[in-house]
């Protein structure tokens, strides 16, 4: 997705990051706490449960009494203003046990935060308790054995940033505040996946705490269910505490950036698209956006990456250099983390969103009309439509060889309302969206699990793991056949 798109004109308040946590917080008194059952009912943790989980914990345990309640319930995009009952702020895998185990023998409605981007808002929950992984920020490279070892808060720019210090990197998602967990579980789709596959296709083992309380390890040798399963399932197994990554090497100096043309002749423009993609080796990601967003006019920005040779570079670009006069050109040599933008990481958004996305087997001249019909028949002045690159690497994987089904796709198709929070741009926004998916939908063939909205049925849900859905049905029953973990594309046990 395009950054330019999400992110506040002036930059928001970073809050993100660094977060301190305490041993226990035997200061602040405890109160009784109502909260959501997972079947629904209403329980009340007495001030004793709340009072016995702080000190048994290394992180922190927030209620609406705490005084950075606020500041803790907050999600990336502003639009979802959840009111957790229980925030535990889990400091490492211990806690995230204890917390795991407390919400089972108290039946609490869960969820899980990783990076809080979730797109369906699902990493927080009215009335119900959240496991928040926020302090588990680290990033540990093995420049030998090419492996990283990242906790489950970590931000995909520190990942990047750590592994670029040793001239290594894996494929990552677009935004870099974006969380690790939630990415790398739905997929993981980015600039050098065509190269390297998907996020889930580099990790090479997982660490997680699963329903029953335990912690485990799932690698192709151990658990090997799981790791089948995490690689595409979503957070629907347990609460994972650490990823371990295949890291590559890559150039210190690459090339990308983006270029940014009128909207006049956008249909041809698109043709370009679909003409250079097409014919794009695996070191080429190239994605389109069609976009007036956040007031200004519209235009097309082509976001490029390409990591073959340097020399090559200007050769493989130069047909987005065909198309009339740019308004903005910043293609060029460049690093890996200059082209991701990897130092931003703002910590939240002050812009709603609504999204649907689908993936599409290719880019055909219906396709282009109909984008281009519902635009100029549907007036906005926020929208972005977003065509990203997939196939190379990523559709060399087998769609059984992991939970990630969708390998045939060539793109990944976005339709995003935009509107300032506070504001009252939900539902124009919204409705321009649903009206867009309406047209678009039927061009799409499944979609990316990490792109479920909180609008969607359970049917939509489905088509995520396309013939995949069974196997994950029968393994979510192994691990969590109370759907514990349901906040999220959920697969059912069987
Ligand atoms: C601005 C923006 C840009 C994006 N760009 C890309 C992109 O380029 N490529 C791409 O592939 N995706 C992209 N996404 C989608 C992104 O992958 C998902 O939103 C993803 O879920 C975010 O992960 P998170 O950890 O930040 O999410 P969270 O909101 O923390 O969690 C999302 C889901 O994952 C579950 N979860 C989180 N952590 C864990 C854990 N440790 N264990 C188990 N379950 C967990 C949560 O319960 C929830 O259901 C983008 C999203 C946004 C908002």
């Amino acid at each position: 997705m395009k950054r330019r798109t999400f992110f506040a004109a002036g930059a928001a308040a970073f809050t993100g990051l660094v977060i301190p946590y305490r041993r226990s917080f035997a200061a602040e008194p405890a109160a009784a706490v109502p909260i959501l059952g997972m079947d629904g009912r209403q329980l009340t943790l007495s001030a004793a449960d709340i009072q016995d989980l702080r000190a048994s914990l290394r992180g922190e345990v927030i209620t609406a009494q705490s005084p950075n309640y606020d500041a803790a319930r907050r999600l990336w995009i502003p639009s979802f203003d959840r009111h957790p009952a229980l925030i535990v702020r889990c400091a490492g895998a211990g806690d995230v046990k204890r917390a795991v185990s407390f919400a089972v023998s108290h039946g609490l409605l869960t969820t899980v935060r990783g990076g809080g981007h979730s797109l369906s808002g699902q990493s927080s929950i009215d009335h119900a308790m959240v496991i928040d992984l926020t302090p588990m920020r680290m990033v540990e490279v093995d420049p030998v054995a090419k492996r990283a070892r990242v906790a489950a808060g970590s931000l995909l720019g520190q990942l990047d940033l750590e592994t670029a210090e040793f001239g290594l990197a894996t494929t990552a998602g677009t935004v870099a505040d974006t969380g690790v967990a939630g990415l790398t579980l739905g997929g993981g789709v980015g600039r050098l996946g065509r190269k390297f596959g998907l996020t889930c296709d580099n990790v090479t083992g997982f660490e997680l705490v699963t329903a029953d309380g335990r912690w485990q390890r799932a690698t192709a040798s151990e658990n090997p269910d799981l790791y089948w399963a995490l690689r595409g399932g979503g957070g629907n197994f347990g609460v994972v505490t650490s990823f371990e990554y295949q890291l590559h090497e890559l150039a210190p100096v690459i090339y990308g950036g983006t270029i940014t043309y009128p909207y006049e002749h956008v249909r041809e423009k698109l043709q370009a698209y679909a003409d250079i993609t097409a014919a794009a080796p695996d070191e080429l990601n190239v994605d389109v956006d069609l976009e007036a967003a956040r007031g200004g006019g519209r235009d097309v920005t082509f976001s490029v990456c390409y990591c073959g040779p340097l020399a090559d570079a200007e050769k493989v670009v130069a047909p987005l250099r065909k198309l009339g006069k740019p308004t903005e050109d910043k293609l060029g040599p460049a690093s890996y983390v200059k082209i991701q933008g990897s130092a931003q990481m703002p910590g939240y958004s002050d812009m709603g969103l609504h999204v649907k996305g689908g993936f599409l087997p290719g880019l055909t001249p219906q396709l282009m009309d109909a984008i281009v019909d519902y635009i100029e028949q549907n007036p906005s002045d926020s929208f972005d439509i977003g065509i990203e690159s997939m196939g190379g690497a990523i559709s060399r994987v087998a769609p059984d060889a992991t939970a990630f089904f969708h390998r045939g796709a060539k793109y990944n198709m976005l339709a995003v309302g935009v509107w300032k929070v506070p504001g009252d741009g939900a539902e124009r926004n919204g409705a321009w969206v649903r009206g867009a998916w309406q047209r678009l939908e039927p061009f799409t063939h499944g979609h990316y699990v990490n792109l479920a909205n909180s609008d969607d049925g359970e049917s939509r849900a489905r088509a995520a793991y396309g013939d995949n859905y069974a196997r994950l049905a029968d393994i979510k029953k192994r691990y969590d056949a109370n759907n514990l973990f349901r906040f999220n594309a959920n697969i059912k046990p069987a």
